[in-house]
């Protein structure tokens, strides 16, 4: 495990901190929404589609087919590292406040996302603006490229048990990537359907009330 992942776990066990993880990127800000605009702006929009649309059909940009080739990968690569965008995302309606009630219940220890160290200052600022409970930050760690990012999240989750009990994430594929001795559990947010795996705990949540009904349950 990277040191800085080791060392944020020293950190919660000598603080005696058990909580949860929160993932950013279309959990608490509508990234997928600016994305899916960019890429129509910049590469056109094929299929004539909404941005909902996109979403319902593909749930990620990434998937659909016709945004793909170097020129795009070009233009995300420089968003993802554009520090400025990243204070300037806009939030997922309520999320906040929910998720400071949530804090309430079971606190929120880690902002666990798959954003590059390039960013923590925009993504730093952008969570105290919406005042965001206070906590760690846990970027992608240097040497991890963004496809392995999920296999990498379920790798630093299962790590950071029992100190992290839990997470709220909004992709299914870390429901998929946990290893089936995941003790934890998963809130997959956004995800109104069937869980996609019933031998670990995950927890399907429509919508942040639903996570906010879930902690309780589970608290
Ligand atoms: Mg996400």
């Amino acid at each position: 495990m990277h040191p800085f992942i080791k060392d944020l776990k020293a950190k919660l066990k000598k603080k005696k901190l058990k909580g949860l993880a929160v993932d950013v990127d279309d959990t608490l800000a509508r990234t997928g929404d600016f994305w899916i605009k960019g890429l129509m702006e910049k590469f056109g929009n094929p299929e004539g589609l909404s941005v909902e649309e996109v979403q319902q059909k593909y749930r990620y940009s990434y998937y659909a087919p016709y945004w793909s080739g170097k020129e795009v990968r070009a233009w995300e690569k420089q968003v993802r590292h554009d520090d400025r965008l990243h204070r300037d995302f806009p939030l997922i309606k309520n999320a906040n406040h929910i998720v400071n009630q949530i804090h309430q219940i079971i606190p929120v220890v880690v902002y666990l996302t798959a954003r590059s160290k390039s960013v923590m200052p925009g993504t730093r600022v952008w969570l105290k603006k919406y005042g965001f409970p206070q906590a760690e930050v846990a970027y992608r760690t240097p040497g991890v490229k963004l496809p392995e990012s999920l296999s990498w999240k379920a790798k630093v989750l299962e790590y950071l048990y029992p100190q992290v009990i839990g997470m709220v994430d909004d992709h299914p594929q870390l429901a998929k990537d946990l290893s089936k001795n995941y003790q934890g559990v998963l809130f997959l947010y956004d995800y109104p359907d069937q869980a996609p795996r019933s031998d670990i705990n995950i927890v399907p949540c429509k919508n942040w009330q639903a996570v906010l009904e879930k902690v309780r349950r589970l608290a």
